[in-house]
């Protein structure tokens, strides 16, 4: 599943590669990706419309046009293609036409992935509705500090994991990075978020943005289906230091599989420490 560094590395590549044409038209081949308005629509107001910038908030693509702001989330699988003259796929759900022949394709194996059409150039606006006004701080932002992510999970019997993966604290965690910024921090994924102390807190901001500096800079991780583009792969996964492996890289202990928060959870057991009490929330 792509997360923040993976939509960035995404965000990055169409930014060179499509930032500046023109739309000439929209085929939309499977409708249900469109979540606020008609597929006729949609296209229409596309149709002739410049794009000018693509930006990113959490985990969202932001395709900024010169008269509409579309919001794409990759969700599962999904993936952008630059194509022009080889068949669609099955996969490939809706393709968008350019003036100067090129194509961009979004290809979707779960049908996951969701677009949302805002007629409004104003990014504040759009940040302000739904889907996005609920997210939680970027975690590049200067407010997150110890004392934001103390005032939200106060007391908080939550995981730390839980917490981590809560797209309405800080956006664009996902179960990869999560793992790798607890390891980092010696941090077991069951404590309880309000057992953290501000010290805690301030390693796990440090290297939420160590670990996604670092995978940004690999262009993300390549797992199973996600590919940056057809060209690109990401090359983050060589770096990972418990999620997916099988020996601590810093004790060489084994590395352990667990569930918390519902999700498949790498950790050494060594080096991060249960809190006594804990359960695997
Ligand atoms: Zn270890």
């Amino acid at each position: 599943m792509p997360e923040l560094p993976e939509v960035e590395t995404v965000r990055a590549i169409l930014e060179k590669r499509v930032v500046g044409k023109t739309v000439r038209d929209v085929l939309i081949r499977y409708e249900k990706i469109i979540k606020n308005t008609s597929s006729e629509e949609f296209a229409a107001r596309l149709k002739g419309a410049k794009l000018t910038d693509i930006s990113r908030r959490g985990k969202y693509l932001l395709f900024i046009f010169d008269k509409a702001i579309l919001l794409s989330h990759l969700r599962m699988e999904g993936k952008y293609l630059l194509a022009a003259d080889n068949p669609y796929s099955k996969h490939e759900h809706v393709v968008f036409f350019f003036t100067d022949g090129s194509e961009l394709r979004y290809h979707d194996m779960r049908k996951f992935g969701t677009m949302h059409l805002f007629e409004t150039t104003d990014l504040i606006s759009v940040m302000e509705s739904e889907p996005l006004k609920k997210m939680g701080l970027e975690p590049f932002d200067d407010r997150l500090t110890p004392d934001y992510l103390a005032g939200k999970i106060a007391n908080s019997k939550r995981s730390v994991k839980s917490i981590l993966l809560d797209q309405t604290i800080i956006s664009g965690l996902g179960n990869i990075y999560v793992d790798e910024v607890l390891f980092l921090s010696r941090i077991h994924p069951a404590a309880p978020g309000g057992t953290l102390d501000r010290a805690s807190l301030k390693l796990l901001i440090e290297n939420v943005r160590i670990v996604l500096n670092k995978a940004i800079a690999y262009g993300g991780t390549t797992v199973k289906s996600f590919q940056a583009t057809d060209e690109v792969s990401g090359r983050f996964q060589n770096y990972l230091m418990v999620h997916t492996k099988a020996e601590c890289p810093s004790c060489h202990r084994p590395v352990s599989k667990i569930r918390v928060a519902g999700r498949g959870t790498y950790l050494c057991e060594h080096c991060q420490i249960k809190p006594a009490g804990a359960d695997y929330l």
